[in-house]
This record gives structure tokens, sequence and C-alpha cells, in this order.
């Protein structure tokens, strides 16, 4: 939320038209199908609001993981229909999403009593989770049978759409792809075949590898990719767009002789004489704190990189060799100048974390 006052220019800019532009490269993606934009985790940390607004033409329903994110968004007045991707922890849930409008995910046997031993002022559309392989969540394949008939004989259940999560979906070679998909469609066509089905994610709705032979009543489920990012390998051959861009000031700058040591534990040690500048960004930001040595940044059209470990509410850089470097001066930590991959590539980690990191302190700014 960009709420109230922020002194620190400390950010994290959101463009809308980003979000906007993804989405209808989503849309492009999913012709003839329907597609779920997933906006959990509040909108893998751009606001989920604000996301919903964005690419509400684009999607035809959105996804959450649970119930509570659910209800933010019907209390900020989005009317659609809403996935509760990770379905009901407790019983006590289903009239709220009777009376809300949720279709929750049925992935176990105690999310299936509590269906079907529930008495519901209106019936519930609900998804059925498959285990193809993942091995998380999910009913395993020769359950499915039984627990379709126990839902379509339920006055509890307005309509049921099949669905699966693929494990590696982002590693196109991958054998398990298609041993998982092989499996999906082996049991859709065993039950009956005029249900929604639902398997692919972003990374499988963007392999060319996967056929997933897609129909109009299938549903492609995308989260990242509204955010701007191709998680398959082929990460730059999307006309993607970055939806956030974060930003910090510079708060001083010294030189420092070769020899001498920066930040805690004295990790980086100049090789020659250096200028380091300090960034009001740190580990309680979400920037994180396992970044090495040399992880980019940029500033002033040019690339710099981290110099010493990352404190709680600053980072130190190495701008030697950036000309012109000024206290103010504003500093991407990755947007559309410094992809958010390259990034999470030098930490060990993924866009999605570095994404959904950023912590509340970061203010919003939307754009
Ligand atoms: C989060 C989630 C997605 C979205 O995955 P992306 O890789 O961001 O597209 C899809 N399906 C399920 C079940 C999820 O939990």
């Amino acid at each position: 939320m960009s709420n109230g006052l922020h002194f620190r220019p400390t950010r994290a800019e959101i463009s809308t038209a980003a979000l906007r532009h993804n989405a209808k490269v989503a849309r492009q993606h999913a012709t003839d199908c329907l597609l779920l934009g997933v906006i959990k985790a509040d909108g893998y940390g751009h606001g989920a609001n604000e996301v919903a607004r964005a690419i509400n033409g684009s999607v035809d329903a959105y996804g959450v993981a649970f119930i509570d994110e659910a209800l933010k968004l019907r209390d900020a007045g989005f009317l659609q229909p809403i996935v509760l991707l990770e379905g009901c922890f407790s019983e006590a849930e289903l009239p709220v999403c009777a009376h809300y409008g949720f279709q929750p995910v049925v992935h176990c046997q105690a999310q299936l009593d509590a269906i079907l031993n529930a008495r519901l002022v209106k019936p519930l559309p609900v998804w059925v989770k498959v285990d193809s392989g993942m091995h998380r969540l999910g009913f395993n394949v020769d359950q499915v049978e039984t627990v379709l008939a126990e839902l379509e004989a339920s006055p509890q259940v307005a309509s049921i759409t099949l669905m699966t999560h693929f494990a590696n979906a982002d590693l196109s070679e991958h054998p398990l792809n298609e041993a998982q998909r092989d499996r999906f469609i082996e049991l859709c066509a065993r039950t009956s075949p005029t249900k929604s089905l639902s398997s692919a994610n972003t990374a499988a709705l963007l392999s060319s590898k996967l056929d997933l032979g897609i129909e109009p009543h299938h549903w492609q489920r995308t989260g990242i990719m509204l955010y701007g990012v191709n998680p398959t390998q082929e990460r730059t051959s999307e006309p993607l767009q970055a939806a956030m861009r974060l930003v910090a000031p510079i708060m001083a700058v010294r030189d420092i002789a070769a020899g001498e040591a920066v930040g805690y534990g004295s990790r980086w040690v100049a090789e020659r004489h250096s200028r380091i500048a300090t960034v009001a960004i740190g580990y309680a930001d979400g920037y994180p704190r396992h970044a090495p040595d040399g992880t980019p940044v940029w500033l002033n059209g040019q690339r710099a990189s981290l110099a010493g470990m990352v404190s709680m509410d600053m980072i130190t850089i190495d701008v030697t060799d950036v000309e012109q470097v000024e206290v103010g001066d504003e500093v991407e930590l990755w947007g559309p100048n410094l992809h958010v991959c390259e990034v999470a590539d030098c930490v060990g980690s993924i866009s999605y974390e570095l994404l959904s990191r950023i912590s509340p302190r970061v203010p919003r700014h939307y754009k």
C-alpha cells in the first residue's frame, strides 16, 4: 500500500501499464481457453488490489492461496470468481466460500469430507487436485474416480474442475513433465470429458514442448508472467515488461584506500583505491541478505556491484568505475534496467522469492 507519508525515498515502483501488457500477452498464449490470474502473496509483492484492477480485462478469475487473501479482494470490491489454490483449512470456511463465491481446491480427504458434510445455502464450484507426480498436494490418480463420483453426487457441489500442477515445467527437457501430462490426460479421458481441466502454470503455458491438448473449457493458471518474468530457460524470448522497479537512494559516498575492508565481517576488501556508495535498502526491506559481493545494481545508466555484506537497512556498492556518483542518486536494485532473474541467479534464489519478499516497509508507488 502506498498510503501514508514516506520521507525515505526507497520504494517499489509498480507499473500498472506493464501489468496490463503482460496480462494481454498471457491472454494471447491462452486464446480459446480460460485464464486464471494468480495474485496470491499480495500479487507476488506488487499489491493484490492494484494487480487485480490492472489485469481485470484479461483474466476470467483470480487465484489466491487461501481464503484470507480472497476476502481482502472482496472487501476491496472485486466481484470476479476467486479460486483458493490450497483450499480450506477448516470446515468453517465453506459457508464463507458459498456466501462470497469462492471456489476452493479440494486436495485431501478431510477437505472432501467437509464439503460432503456441509449444508450450504448455495452449491460451490470446486477444483479437485490430482497428484500427478509432484507429491506435494492432491489425491492419488487411482483415488480420483471415487472422489469425483462423490462430489458429482453431492448437492453441495455446483461444478468440478480437475487440476494438477507440474514440478518441473521451467525445465523443458525434464522427463517428469511428459510423465505428469500423460498421467493427467489419461485420467481425464477415463473420467467425464465435460469437466473443466487445468494443468498449466506460466512455465507450462510458455513451454512450446509440452503439448497439453488445450481445449476451450481448460483453465491456464498464470502468476509470474503477469509480473514480467518468463520462468522457462527461454527467459528473454517473450515481450514481457518488468512490473516492479525497486529503487533506493545513495546516502553516503566515500573513498577508501587499497586494503581497507567494507561492512560487517569485513567481507569485501578493496584491491585498489575505491569509491564506495552506501544505499538505503537492506534485508529488512526484503533485499536478500545472502547477496554475494558482485551482485549487480544499476545507477546513472551503468552497472555497479555489491561490495560487502547486506545490512538490515543499507547496502554498500563499489562505484569506483561509475562516473559522477552523488548522494541522492537513485539506484535500481532490479527493474526494467536490471532483470530480477539476473539478481536472483546471483543470490541463489528465484524471481518469485525476491519479488514476494519485499517487505511492507517499502512503499509501493503505482504509475
Ligand atoms: C502459484 C501457483 C500458480 C502460478 O504459478 P506461476 O509459475 O507463477 O505461473 C499456478 N498454480 C498453482 C496451483 C499455484 O499455487
